[in-house]
């Protein structure tokens, strides 16, 4: 049976994985020259750099894929754990360490609010119940029929689904500080947190669960180690290749899908097809007649995420009292969220997440100087376009801040700046409205009301990425593929003959 798989995000590279160790001939096909989308490469000025993603939970998502083919993750990209995890700093001086240690995690909100401190422990025993329901129970699962979302709706409810993360924070938190640090999550998914469900509290206890970790050399190397594991396996992989059009035959069955490769227009047959890519951009390319009646509506009323403005610089001095995940917040919040995810100019004052790798990894350390990245959420281009006039005031606004508050003599030791913003995220990465993490994680937009994982009228399409369940983020998408293996398996009895990795391995014992 022949897959083709749309996009080497990382969803896409694990759906690839996942139907190699299933039995199927796997063709991969990229609109970009390289690989990873969104958690891609870029070198600039000889150095490189991680263009997305550099935290990274659930480790055992990737250790899974090796072991699908009786590989173990550790000899191909070993995973360093980051302690702190984040150190959050406020405009009012102060700063509190989210940490891997509970106890030491009680200490560091005790120095910000002692009461909060005293709270702690209940709100990590939610968010641990959170996490047992909203990612173990239902996090792999297919809502691809309401049935799944009704049955699933009295956990939803239970568990405080249907009230935003910020809400949900108030009931153990009052120093807004220490409310801002447990509730920020969903903006590493694109979410807002003032309307982004309380489930996403399950984030708090996914890192509990399994730590925060770098990929040693950068997350480049998770995506390098990830291809050349699929490529030894026999999947092949296809660069500037875009694919624009699906071939169905009379009973709607994909039967052949149509891609771009230069000037030119080709067709591959297959069995089956994953679309990797930001869902809006699949469904246009299947067109409104093989479309359901949701699936026609989810296109017209669906929620982008924020845009992401990424800044990629070389300094010629070194900062080694810089954390490696620092989160430099501005002195407004809800106002300043607001104005992110629904308004129509550039913050003034925005929030900015610094990555200095090699406070982790030693391996990165340069001999003049060090690399890292700063990154703005802002608004997508449906709310604000004007980039090319405002970017060279919003560069100098953020080079201002980090100067100011984290890197000081900046503008002196700054030896170049590279940057992108959500006219990039359109243009290479395909996705509408430049996104920075494709379609909103709202409530209105998750588990069935999200785009499925199968189209609903072309039934050997299926979907994976960030954009569909269970979501955006590297554990996210990495699932998303679980999802996508479930559904080939039961569409398909009989020809996916090995069983689950997750069966075959005890979880914990594949690294
Ligand atoms: C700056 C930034 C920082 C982030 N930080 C983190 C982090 O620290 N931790 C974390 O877990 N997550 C993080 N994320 C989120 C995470 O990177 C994404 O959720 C995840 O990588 C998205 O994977 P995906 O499978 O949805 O595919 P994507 O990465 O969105 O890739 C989709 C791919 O499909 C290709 N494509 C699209 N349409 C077509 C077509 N028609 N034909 C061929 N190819 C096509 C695109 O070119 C692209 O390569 C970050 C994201 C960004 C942007």
């Amino acid at each position: 049976m022949k897959a083709v798989v749309v996009g080497t995000g990382a969803g896409a590279l694990a759906s690839a994985l996942r139907l190699r160790a299933m039995g199927l001939d796997v063709d991969v096909f990229e609109a970009c020259p390289d690989p990873g989308g969104r958690a891609r490469t870029f070198n600039f000025h000889g150095h490189s750099f991680d263009a997305g993603p550099t935290v990274i939970t659930a480790p055992w998502l990737f250790d899974e894929l090796f072991a699908l083919f009786g590989e173990r993750r550790p000899e191909h990209v070993e995973f360093l754990p980051c302690d702190p995890w984040y150190r959050l700093s406020y405009s009012d001086g102060s700063s509190l360490d989210l940490v891997p240690d509970p106890a030491r995690q009680k200490d560091e909100i005790s120095r910000l609010c002692p009461a909060d401190a005293y709270f702690y422990p209940s709100f990590l025993k939610h968010s641990e119940e959170l996490y047992r329901v909203g990612y173990e129970q239902l996090g792999a699962a297919d809502f691809t029929s309401f049935w799944s979302m009704i049955k699933a709706a009295p956990h939803l409810v239970r568990l405080g689904g249907f009230t935003s993360l910020w809400r949900h924070t108030a009931k153990y938190f009052r120093d807004p500080r220490v409310r801002q640090a447990f509730s920020l999550q969903p903006l590493l998914v694109g979410g807002n947190p003032l309307n982004t469900t309380a489930i996403y509290g399950l984030i708090h206890a996914m890192e509990r669960k399994g730590g925060i970790w770098f990929a040693k050399g950068g997350t480049s190397k998770l995506i390098e180690a990830l291809v050349s594991l699929a490529k030894r396996h026999g999947v092949r992989f296809h660069f500037d290749s875009t694919v624009n059009g699906f071939e169905t035959d009379s009973i709607k069955r994909l039967v052949a899908v149509r891609y771009r490769h230069g000037d030119a227009q080709y067709s591959i047959p297959c069995d089956l097809g994953v679309w990797g890519g930001d869902p809006q951009v699949g469904y246009s390319t299947l067109g409104s007649e093989r479309l359901s009646l949701f699936e026609k509506m989810r296109l017209k009323t669906v929620a982008s995420s924020m845009g992401l403005y990424v800044l990629y610089f070389k300094t010629s001095r070194r900062y080694p009292d810089v954390k490696h995940h620092t989160i430099v917040l501005s002195e407004r919040w809800e106002s300043l969220l607001k104005e992110i995810f629904g308004g129509k100019k550039l913050p003034p004052d925005p929030s900015l997440y610094l990555h200095r790798p090699v406070a982790t990894d030693p391996s990165v350390a340069l001999d003049d100087g060090e690399l890292f990245y700063v990154l703005a959420p802002v608004p997508h281009l449906g709310n604000f376009s004007s980039w090319e006039t405002a970017e060279g005031a919003f560069r100098a606004k953020v080079l201002s801040i980090l100067e100011e508050r984290m890197l000081p003599g900046l503008s002196d030791s700054l030896v170049f700046a590279e940057a992108v913003d959500p006219r990039y995220f359109k243009k290479a990465l395909l996705s509408p409205l430049g996104a920075g993490f494709s379609i909103a994680p709202t409530l209105s937009q998750s588990a069935w009301f999200r785009f499925h994982n199968r189209a609903d009228k072309v039934k050997n399409l299926y979907f994976c990425g960030a954009g569909v369940h269970p979501g955006g983020g590297l554990p996210g998408v990495v699932t998303s593929a679980k999802v996508v293996e479930s559904l080939v398996r039961r569409d398909y009895p009989g020809v996916c003959i090995p069983p689950r990795v997750e069966d075959r391995v005890p979880q914990g014992a594949l690294a």
